[in-house]
């Protein structure tokens, strides 16, 4: 829902009109006329000029894991994704894109092989969520999906703010960054919610990170980890590490040891990430992955594997890019 747009719609309105919109809209509601207790003259209204949602959904696709990834269009035409993940234990959580495609050029991304669009509103990133919310309630968020979420900061965090009411804490929300470090730091400053941050860090050096994802010529390794210390101790809250496994890469026992020893045993916790087949790299076996998590351990630095969803369905890290399987 175009959250401005409602608003210039019900101007004339008392302002709790635009809660209660919103309100059914973040329950799950499938349209207008489920809003009981706004009068059926504005809910005429609003369904003339309001679209319920500034998303179509294009494709949708069903993982044999129970993962469901959706390409949706914007009113304009920009191809943008999102996938609802199950998990055993009950928990749901859903992955969404900050923006269609993505200015950047990480060598193992999917995103970052098809053109950059735009940035997303924030009313088209709720929609995202709110089109899984209407097929089943929700609890965790991920800014995982296409684009960089601090390239986008303000709508991202409109976004954000708003999540609760779909049933989405700030703590069970994560944005996920390269470490574009203005808005990294205006994010560490300014945000009073705690929301957390994961960064995509991929290589303990620089000549290594450099090589596999260009961004960090512009914001070296040391830099942006000093920021993430900050946030650390500013919200006393550990920032999660993705370290995507490329085999013969970035995946030997030197590269843990080197991993252990910049990270330290304090601040972070690592997320080793199963490579998803994009073209570019082969992963990392499975027994190489667990050599190098073993070196992580004997330094006591915290990690775990990241449980792989969707692969199938190219709805898996890295595999968004807008082409519908
Ligand atoms: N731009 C943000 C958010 C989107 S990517 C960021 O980079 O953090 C979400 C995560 O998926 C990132 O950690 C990204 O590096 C990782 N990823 C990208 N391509 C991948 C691939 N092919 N396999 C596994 N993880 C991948």
């Amino acid at each position: 829902m175009d959250l401005n747009l409602l608003e210039t719609t019900l101007a004339s309105e008392p302002a709790y009109r635009r809660r209660q919109v919103w309100e059914w809209a973040a329950r799950g509601v499938s349209g207008y006329g489920a809003m009981t207790n706004i009068p059926a003259v504005l809910r005429e209204k609003l369904d003339a000029e309001v679209p319920f949602s500034t998303l179509t959904v294009a494709a949708e696709t069903r993982s044999k894991d129970g993962t469901l990834k959706v390409l949706f269009h914007t009113a304009d035409n920009h191809p943008v994704e999102a996938v609802l993940m199950r998990y055993r234990d009950g928990r749901r959580s859903i992955c969404v894109s900050s923006q269609s495609g993505c200015p950047l050029t990480c060598t193992f991304c999917a995103t970052g092989q098809m053109q950059f669009r735009r940035n997303l509103s924030a009313g088209e990133i709720l929609d995202q969520a709110l089109h899984f919310r209407r097929i089943e309630p929700v609890d965790h968020l991920v800014f995982m999906g296409m684009g960089e979420p601090m390239l986008n900061l303000d709508a991202v965090l409109e976004a954000a703010r708003r999540l609760p009411d779909i049933g989405i804490t700030h703590r069970r929300t994560t944005i996920s960054t390269v470490g574009w470090l203005p808005n990294l730091t205006r994010f560490i400053d300014e945000v009073e919610e705690p929301i957390r941050l994961a960064l995509s860090l991929h290589a303990p050096t620089d000549a290594l990170r450099s090589r596999i994802m260009p961004v960090n010529d512009r914001y070296p390794l040391e830099d942006v980890l000093a920021e993430c210390r900050r946030y650390v101790e500013l919200r006393h809250r550990k920032v999660f590490i993705e370290y995507v496994m490329l085999a013969g890469v970035n995946d030997t026992p030197e590269h843990a040891k080197e991993l252990a020893k910049l990270l330290g045993q304090e601040a972070f916790k690592v997320n080793l990430i199963p490579y998803n087949p994009t073209g570019m790299y082969d992963g990392s076996v499975r027994d190489t992955i667990a050599v190098f998590k073993a070196v992580l351990d004997r330094s006591r630095v915290p990690a775990t594997v990241r449980l792989t969803r969707g692969r199938d369905i190219a709805a898996a890290c890295g595999q968004l890019a807008a082409v519908a399987s």
